[in-house]
């Protein structure tokens, strides 16, 4: 029987290139051809983590400055140790693969320190890379670099949104692969107009570059007609502060070591793990399973119901098993912990940068040996910089706190100039290296760093950019929530670890009761909402299982 060509091909899903198809017709050289034409994957990024309850919107703006937007081998060359670096490795290693990057923002400049993306600067760049993705020509793919905690004013899902855009242009026979952070609040709208999704599976975010790989390679399998991507979705309704989600602790790690079970036993499997972030005022925010299989949807639906069960069976000690304490408890402890190695003491919920309490109590408590990095002040920083502020100055100034109440009241900070750069390099974009940072000697061995914007450091080497050094102090008092644990602790570097907050539940706050949601269900939520259920298959009869026999050397 004749099939007629274009059926055959919808029926296939895709591709011209899988060899049954080229044999269904006049096989050698129909075959040769379609090898020889290369796959064309368009490489686009847009990413954001976006605190909604700052009290200021991110614009336009924010994403332009030198290097961003970014196109072509620029884009490409982005992240040479994340998402996309990985990616661009692995599409490399095929001989018939052409890249594009289209024209796309980079990272705002302010990072996640400022509110809800502008609708406007969202369909600013949306529209800029959808005219470029159809100016680019015919592509059979897609590579979209997002994070998945985008809040966009009047755009409920902006990553399933930005999908739909590159489904229309690459049309229904194009695939569409996704990488995320697992901060992202996602469900299964991003996979209804694309085909795959990747989520690091780490907090610290230690496996971009990885998620990044297998997005390519499986991208290619794809069009190549080698991998015909099912997907089954689940959403235990949990959700968690950030600081709580360390995946070097139980059970975050158990729920981790669970995905990576099912991916080393089933071949083709893929198990996203969304922890969800629960700053970002979403409907669709919190905890989010995603299984995507080799055209197994029953495996899909499996791997998805023993995950989402056996999170929410732990829904209680994803809860517990962090300790926060107050900031004056804090330095008390860190005092007697840098008698034994050096620590960190870690603000995990300054969303501005500029939040002075941990340096309020440094003063008061006069702990000693600190490096404090950093205090975002705006203003401070346009003031030193209009007085040509230089190492060796004399410092006498208010630093911090007045952006908003979480930031807290300014602190009068005496010393000397002791540092003077365009603040750490790391990673290149978000104009690192070219602002003005400063750093002031106070105290007994203690530097404080002022920064413009809200910053993380989380490599003790990156104090080396300020000309500081890390080895010079025994503790550092940085913002952050669990990032640091790569540079500081899982390195080695640290012996002990210290995570402090304020008594009030600040935007930052383990609280998340306390912040004022307009779109997150919260009272559909575990823990926050007084009766929440959710049905979970499974365990069912042996004979349900979909699996397969193993090897048992
Ligand atoms: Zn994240």
């Amino acid at each position: 029987m004749k099939i007629p060509r274009r059926k055959a091909l919808a029926a296939l899903g895709s591709s011209a290139l899988l060899p049954l198809v080229a044999g269904a017709q006049s096989p050698p050289k129909a075959q040769a051809n379609a090898n020889a034409r290369p796959i064309r994957i368009a490489v686009m990024h847009f990413v954001h983590e976006t605190v909604t309850f700052l009290p200021y919107d991110t614009t336009t703006d924010d994403f332009i400055y030198e290097g961003s937007p970014a196109r072509g081998e620029a884009l490409l060359a982005s992240q040479p140790v994340s998402y996309i670096g990985g990616f661009v490795t692995v599409a490399r290693e095929y001989g018939n693969v052409e890249l594009v990057g289209i024209e796309s923002p980079l990272g705002s400049k302010k990072g996640s320190g400022s509110g809800w993306i502008q609708k406007a600067a969202f369909d600013h760049f949306v529209n800029k890379m959808m005219d470029d993705l159809k100016q680019q020509g015919h592509f059979d793919g897609a590579y979209l670099c997002l994070h998945g905690a985008m809040g966009v004013r009047d755009v409920a899902k902006p990553e399933a949104e930005i999908a739909r855009r590159v489904r229309e242009v690459i049309g229904p026979k194009g695939f569409i692969v996704g990488t995320f952070d697992p901060h992202g609040n996602e469900d299964a709208e991003f996979l209804k107009y694309a085909n795959l999704s990747f989520c690091i599976k780490y907090y610290p975010h230690y496996d971009g570059y990885l998620q990044g790989e297998r997005a390519a390679r499986t991208l290619i399998r794809c069009i190549r007609g080698q991998y015909k991507p099912v997907s089954a979705t689940r959403k235990p309704p949990i959700l968690t502060p950030s600081v709580l989600q360390w995946t070097g602790a139980s059970p975050w790690m158990d729920i981790v070591q669970r995905c990576l079970t099912w991916e080393a036993r089933e071949p083709d499997v893929y198990v996203n793990f969304f922890y969800g972030f629960g700053f970002m005022d979403a409907i669709d925010a919190g905890m989010c399973f995603q299984v995507v299989t080799n055209g197994n949807p029953e495996l899909a639906e499996h791997i998805a119901d023993d995950i989402a069960g056996t999170a929410w069976r732990l829904r209680d000690e994803f809860l517990h098993h962090t300790k926060v304490v107050h900031h004056a408890e804090g330095v008390r402890l860190a005092k007697t912990a840098m008698k034994e190695g050096k620590v960190v003491l870690a603000d995990h919920s300054d969303r501005t940068g500029a939040a002075t309490w941990l340096l309020q109590q440094i003063v008061d408590q006069q702990l000693s040996d600190t490096l404090i990095g950093t205090v975002a002040d705006e203003e401070a920083i346009n003031t030193l910089r209009k007085k040509g502020v230089k190492v060796g100055d004399a410092f006498d100034m208010e630093v911090g706190g007045r952006i908003d109440v979480s930031a807290g009241k300014p602190v009068r900070i005496r010393g000397t100039v002791v540092s003077v750069s365009g603040g750490i390099t790391h990673g290149g974009g978000k104009a690192a290296g070219s602002q003005l940072w400063v750093g002031v000697k106070f105290g007994d061995n203690n530097v404080l760093i002022i920064s413009p914007y809200l910053v993380q450091i989380i490599e003790p080497r990156h104090f080396y950019d300020l000309n500081l050094d890390p080895d010079k102090f025994k503790v550092f008092a940085i913002k952050s929530r669990v990032h640091f644990h790569r540079g500081f602790t899982d390195s080695g570097y640290c012996k002990s670890f210290i995570l402090v907050e304020p008594e009030q539940p600040f935007v930052g706050t383990v609280r998340l009761e306390a912040l004022n949601y307009q779109h997150t269900p919260v009272k559909r939520l575990y823990p926050y909402g007084a009766n929440v259920t959710f049905q979970v298959k499974g365990p069912g009869k042996l004979s349900d299982y979909p699996g397969r026999d193993g090897t048992t050397e």
